[in-house]
């Protein structure tokens, strides 16, 4: 049976993966989809597991042959989901999660209705920022264009099925578990 797919979406910083790992820790069904991507890996990222880090080449190799379900382009880098991978995951059974910037959820919709968004937002801008900076990953050019894309961010999650602000771990991701349930019922 074909299960839906899950898209949740939100600023950098605003902590959506932290939440989703906690989501998946408590819902195993589920598992997170792995994209590919030409930024480089961060510090303890591993290829196949974090992301697929492909060179730009191969990543314009997989637009050319409509590999892709979504991609888009975010912060000077190129992010996609692969089809195949995609459709296998769904005709599995697999419940399966996708995170991906707004763009490209918006994409997911468009050719697949049924697909459920989800837009975890920050409780404040300021605590965004912050929330941002204190990861000291990456440089402030870096962070600028991070910042310069959540107000984008935030006017495409007007059109995202559920919003869910994570002003508290837990509860943000109770309510995840609770949106889950009732689209999955
Ligand atoms: P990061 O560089 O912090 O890992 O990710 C930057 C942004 O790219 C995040 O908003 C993340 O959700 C998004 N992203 C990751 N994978 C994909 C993907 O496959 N497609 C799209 N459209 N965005 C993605």
């Amino acid at each position: 049976m074909n299960k839906k797919l899950f898209v949740i979406s939100g600023p950098s910083g605003v902590g959506k993966g932290t939440v989703i790992k906690e989501f998946l820790n408590k819902n195993p069904q589920f598992m997170l989809s792995i994209s590919c991507t030409t930024r480089k890996p961060r510090e303890g990222e591993i290829d196949g597991v974090n992301y697929f880090f492909l060179t730009k080449e191969d990543f314009q190799n997989c637009i050319d042959n409509d590999k892709f379900l979504e991609w888009a382009e975010f912060a000077g880098n190129r992010y996609g989901t692969k089809k195949k991978y995609i459709e296998q995951c769904l005709s599995e059974g697999k419940n399966i999660i996708l995170e991906i910037d707004t763009k490209g959820a918006l994409q997911v919709k468009s050719k697949m209705p049924d697909a459920v968004l989800i837009f975890i937002a920050p409780p404040s801008l300021k605590t965004l920022e912050e929330r941002l900076r204190g990861r000291h990953t990456e440089s402030e050019e870096a962070i600028q264009n991070r910042l310069n894309e959540v107000k984008k961010e935030l006017e495409r999650a007007e059109n995202f099925d559920f919003k869910v602000i994570n002003d508290d771990l837990n509860r943000a991701v109770k309510e995840i578990g609770l949106i889950v349930e009732k689209a999955n019922a």
